[in-house]
């Protein structure tokens, strides 16, 4: 392998930093730049008032091999937590009352979350044909299995994981696996019984069936533990202002503490957020810097609320509870955090994550967050029917939170690859393509690094050959 080349990443959230580990296990030359002083991007845990908690994801899911590999490699497999076994057990508001999403075919029939009607709807679904054009998802799942598992299932499960729009999500490029099943077998309950049994023989885990984890420490764990391994490579209070293509590769001019420097790439990896990159490429590619400026990126409020446990009558025994859109409330959904892991606060405190947001709200913003905070906080105690007030609470605002594979998505997907087949040796990863959950960055960076071994590989055939 040719490993005198100069690999330059850019970003050093979990897809740079995983791209990165796996590049420089195999002997390349990486050097990571990274505007923030800590790495790991949307990924932040803080200690504070005797409270543990988490400002971007809570937990992931152990859905492709590669997360067991990393843990192993790093050496973090005493660090890890898996969330307790009650996390399985989710609740949905309905008409004010916390109802559990049935996990069983015995639940499913017993639930009251869905009338008998809407049960018996969905043994038309194996007969129903493939739809026609890109769908969105609330379109897809209307047409299959009808509206009521729109309002109560599908619609705050998208909350919960893109905080999106389930009429403006498309259903090829946000939910592939869905897609799929219906591209390949049909019909969504025949395609999962056959999937089940593929996925078995892969070794991979339906993210339904995946195990859920977390570190003692909080999710940062993972980013710290790669950045250490880094060392060097990573260039910390980095940030990348432009890049230039070159006859033998790219330049990049970066400032570091108030300094320009630049460097010379013979290969380029962008883990940044679309809309960062978008601006970084326009002289490159106008038209695909013009497509990656057209992600959007909600924001979402991160709302940390603790209690004394007193305070709590109610049995924490789940995951925590989403709210559909039809139940209009102020907040998306909450995360019954000192439920799901050990330690993330004292015995006598109990601890929660609510998502303020998305897509279907527009009217967000940090002006209007404080008048938010207020209204989440008394609907939440009203549906948890807790009387005091909180006392402790931390937020955190992400003004562009998490990419939403839109419809048209299939615009910006074209784009990328063909950028990346005129510009050789450019590679564009991160959560705006491939998935935005944390396993999939890290599956995604897998995919990187093995293009990469091909694209040198390659280079030095067609050498050896001249
Ligand atoms: C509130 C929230 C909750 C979430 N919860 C979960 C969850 O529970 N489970 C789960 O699996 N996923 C969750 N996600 C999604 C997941 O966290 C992200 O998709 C994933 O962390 C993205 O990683 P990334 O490296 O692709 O991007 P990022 O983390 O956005 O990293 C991009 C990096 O680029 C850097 N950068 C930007 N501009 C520049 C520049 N000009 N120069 C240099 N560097 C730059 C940034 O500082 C950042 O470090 C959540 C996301 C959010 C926002």
């Amino acid at each position: 392998m040719n490993t005198n080349k100069n690999i330059v990443i850019l970003g050093a959230g979990i897809s740079g930093l995983t791209v990165a580990y796996l590049l420089k296990k195999e002997g390349f030359n990486v050097t990571v730049l990274e505007k923030n002083k800590k790495a790991g991007g949307t990924i932040e845990t803080i200690v504070e008032n005797g409270f543990l908690f988490d400002k971007g994801p809570n937990s992931s899911l152990e859905t492709y091999p590669i997360i067991k590999t990393l843990i192993d490699e790093l050496k973090l497999k005493d660090e890890l937590v898996y969330a307790n076994p009650i996390g399985n057990k989710r609740y949905i508001l309905k008409k004010g009352k916390l109802l559990h999403l049935p996990m069983s075919p015995r639940a499913f029939l017993s639930t009251s979350l869905f009338s008998v009607k809407a049960k018996l709807r969905l043994l038309k679904e194996p007969f129903i044909g493939k739809g026609k054009s890109e769908e969105s998802i609330a379109e897809f799942v209307k047409r299959r299995i009808g509206t009521e598992f729109l309002d109560y299932a599908i619609s705050p499960f998208v909350s919960g994981v893109y905080a999106g729009d389930p009429a403006k999500l498309s259903v090829k490029f946000a939910f592939p696996k869905l897609y799929e099943l219906e591209q390949k077998h049909r019909s969504l309950i025949l395609g999962t019984i056959k999937t089940i049994r593929e996925r078995k023989k892969r070794k991979e885990k339906s993210k339904q069936n995946a195990k859920m984890f977390s570190f003692k420490n909080g999710m940062h764990t993972l980013p710290n533990r790669i950045a250490e391994v880094l060392g060097n490579s990573l260039l910390s209070s980095s940030e990348i202002i432009n890049i230039e293509k070159k006859l033998d590769g790219y330049n990049i001019l970066f400032t570091q503490n108030n300094e320009q420097k630049e460097i010379n790439a013979d290969t380029v990896i962008s883990t940044l957020p679309a809309y960062v990159l978008s601006n970084l490429i326009k002289n490159i590619d106008e038209e695909t810097a013009k497509h990656l400026n057209d992600v959007f990126y909600p924001s979402v409020l991160v709302l940390f609320l603790g209690y004394k446990k007193e305070s709590v009558k109610r049995k924490l025994d789940g995951f925590g509870f989403l709210i559909p859109q039809k139940e209009k409330k102020s907040f998306l959904g909450v995360i019954w955090n000192s439920s799901l892991f050990p330690k993330r606060t004292e015995d006598d405190n109990v601890c929660f994550t609510l998502f303020i947001g998305g897509a279907l709200n527009k009217n967000l913003s940090l002006r209007t967050k404080e008048d938010c905070i207020t209204k989440t906080i008394k609907e939440f105690s009203e549906i948890m029917n807790i009387k005091e007030e909180p006392f402790f609470t931390s937020t955190k605002f992400w003004e562009k939170a998490i990419p939403q594979y839109n419809i048209g998505y299939e615009k910006v997907d074209k784009a990328i690859k063909h950028f990346e087949s005129n510009n050789p040796g450019f590679f564009l990863g991160g959560n705006y393509r491939r998935g935005i959950a944390l396993g999939d960055c890290l599956h995604s960076a897998e995919i990187i690094c093995e293009e990469v071994k091909k694209y040198f590989n390659l280079a030095v055939t067609n050498h050896s050959v001249t």
